[in-house]
């Protein structure tokens, strides 16, 4: 069979670490470009300064992975899409619901598959928690995702721009696994955004989430003031007595104190092995609980001002 022809669009921090290894471990994929305006890229692979001129140069692509920021996503996709590309989409897929929503449609319409990703749902933790807590009610529950700004994103500024999502770019990641392992519909009941005085988007928040499967308010922290270390665990507690505890970003699982070994390939191989699948059935997969959840954090949360930040 013929090997699906990618190339990755946004040549940054995640396309080197995680992108490009995964497609060179997938015997069904061939990456055969990439795009940056810096002219970054990977070694030995055709670079293009932008989406355009690569869509103007490169005859015979598949498929497209898009690693920009996610405020530049929507118009890449839309021009990849029209011209026949099946798109896989970084996480968050985008700044609005609608626009996804709109490149849903495109996508359906021209039978290709669209994929917005969540890294952090790709985990065999995540999915083993999923299936103990189906069918559960939920008595407590708590996330907690703090992690250092300046360590996991040093120099980047879009992270502080409008649609930039400031801490609920990591935030969302924890967003993602509890719509994935929550047995029922989540909601935002309360939001406070602390944002610093010389910034467009969020260095912190408190939110508490809701759902008539839950007996309390479930409440949440993304903090990136935090100097030492990271935390990202979910704490669950069933009616019926299960401690569930999903740490390390939903890498590890514990399970009434004890750890649960879960085997995967890891999750970027697991995202590429769905989106060769997505693409074989001509599906699309477009999960927008995440990004509603993060929406409707910014449309009712409180607004705090703290003590501005600087690189
Ligand atoms: P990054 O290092 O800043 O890379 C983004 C790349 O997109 C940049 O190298 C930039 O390349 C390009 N770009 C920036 N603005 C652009 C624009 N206006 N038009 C076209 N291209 C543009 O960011 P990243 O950390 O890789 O994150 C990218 C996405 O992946 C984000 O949505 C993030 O949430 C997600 N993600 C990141 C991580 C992580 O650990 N970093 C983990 C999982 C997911 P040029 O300036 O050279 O064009």
């Amino acid at each position: 069979m013929r090997p699906l022809r990618i190339a990755i669009i946004g040549f940054g921090k995640i396309a080197g670490d995680q992108h490009v290894p995964s497609i060179a471990g997938h015997e069904r994929l061939e990456l055969v470009a990439t795009t940056s305006r810096q002219g970054k890229g990977a070694q030995g692979i055709p670079g293009f300064a932008d989406h355009r001129e690569l869509l103007r140069e490169v005859s015979d692509l598949d498929a497209v992975a898009i690693c920009t920021p996610p405020s530049v996503r929507y118009d890449i996709a839309r021009d990849c899409l029209e011209a026949g590309l099946h798109c896989l989409l970084e996480k968050p897929p985008g700044v609005t619901l609608g626009e996804i929503e709109e490149l849903a449609c495109i996508a359906e319409g021209r039978q290709l598959t669209l994929f917005t990703t969540w890294h952090a749902q790709a985990n065999p933790a995540v999915d083993a928690a999923a299936e103990l807590l189906a069918g559960q009610r939920i008595a407590c529950m708590e996330i907690n995702w703090r992690e250092d700004v300046r360590k996991w994103h040093p120099g980047q500024q879009w992270i502080w721009e409008p649609g930039g999502f400031g801490v609920f770019d990591p935030g969302i990641n924890a967003l993602s696994i509890a719509a994935k392992i929550f047995p029922g519909p989540l909601f935002v009941r309360e939001a406070e955004l602390l944002f610093p005085a010389n910034r467009q988007t969020p260095i912190a928040a408190n939110m508490r989430l809701a759902s008539p499967s839950a007996n309390g308010d479930i409440p949440v922290v993304f903090d990136w003031r935090h100097s030492a270390g990271e935390a990202w665990t979910i704490e669950i507690e069933t009616e019926a007595g299960m401690r569930l505890k999903l740490l390390d970003g939903g890498g590890r699982l514990e399970v009434d104190g004890q750890p649960r070994a879960t085997e995967g390939l890891g999750e970027y191989a697991t995202l590429y092995r769905d989106f060769v699948d997505l693409i074989d059935e001509r599906r699309s997969l477009v999960d927008l609980r995440p990004l509603r959840l993060c929406a409707d954090a910014f449309l009712l949360g409180r607004r705090t001002i703290v003590e501005p930040f600087e690189d």
